[in-house]
């Protein structure tokens, strides 16, 4: 786990645990706070109505830490690609534009598995391959299609 070209983003992770966690009593209180201003006491007290606010303002503030939860993991989890995945993060599927047919190439001396993007494209439209293994150079020519 020695990749640091983006924010790992346990912190915020940590974030949404707090938001959930905090938001969870706050409902729940809230809730409370709502029924029991609905009380038959609490209506002949007269407490309905400044209960029913606190209640309210419960309510908001655990649904506003409940949204933000929401947020921030949809955040984290579109600014990360899954652990082990190499693409994230990074603009793919677009294939360059390639002239050279990166199927595999084998030396015509020792048989080796030669990387053709190595390729060097001489000026009659043929290409220089070098192979790695024993140094040898080659040419190719476009292969007529069939
Ligand atoms: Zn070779």
């Amino acid at each position: 786990m020695s990749r640091g070209s983006t924010t790992f983003p346990a912190l915020i992770w940590l974030l949404v645990l707090l938001a959930v966690v905090l938001c969870l009593p706050l409902l729940f209180l809230g809730a409370i706070f709502v029924l029991s201003a609905f009380h038959p006491d609490a209506v002949a007290q007269g407490k309905s109505l400044p209960r029913a606010a606190i209640g309210g303002i419960l309510l908001l503030g655990g649904l506003l830490l409940a949204a933000l939860a929401v947020v921030l993991a949809r955040n984290a989890t579109r600014g990360a690609g899954r652990p082990g995945d190499l693409s994230g993060g990074v603009a793919s599927g677009q294939e360059p534009p390639g002239e050279i047919n990166l199927k595999a190439l084998n030396c015509p001396h020792c048989g080796g598995q030669v990387d053709a993007s190595t390729a060097r494209l001489n000026p009659e439209g043929t290409l220089t391959l070098t192979c790695p293994y024993c140094k040898g150079s080659f040419l190719i020519q476009e292969e007529p299609k069939w």
